[in-house]
């Protein structure tokens, strides 16, 4: 369906929800060739969305599939590797370190955590209004 061309919209995937969203670049193929798909992804990011509660000082915590996301460690897992689940929590960051007894980096958005986290999460702890 997409029509190649010179120009194409950058997009990113948010790490987050894995959706791509526009990063408002313009991507020029340097001989004008007709070479690109009008939206050519070229890597990681956070959406609007969560971009917004990570300067919010929320740290969201994303669901993946550990079966399905290759041999990759939950600590050390890359985005592309990740088999997400769809679930997805925020929690605030200082909550974050209380429940995980770990720091979070200021400028970490997001963990990805095993299935049954969330859900252990919820049960202990007064849900976001997210
Ligand atoms: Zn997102």
């Amino acid at each position: 369906m997409d029509d190649t061309s010179y120009v194409s919209m950058e997009q990113h995937l948010c790490a987050v929800c894995g959706v791509p969203y526009d990063t408002g670049n313009l991507l020029l193929d340097r001989r004008l060739r007709a070479s690109m798909a009008r939206h050519t992804t070229t890597g990681w990011g956070l959406c609007p969305e969560h971009q917004r509660l990570h300067s919010e000082g929320y740290v969201a915590l994303v669901e993946c599939d550990l079966r399905r996301s290759g041999d990759a460690a939950v600590g050390r897992m890359r985005p592309e590797q990740a088999y997400r689940t769809g679930r997805i929590a925020h929690l605030r960051r200082e909550v974050f370190g209380q429940v995980f007894d770990v720091p979070v980096a200021a400028d970490q958005a997001m963990v990805f955590v095993e299935p049954g986290v969330i859900e252990r999460l919820q049960a202990m702890t007064v849900p976001s209004e997210d």
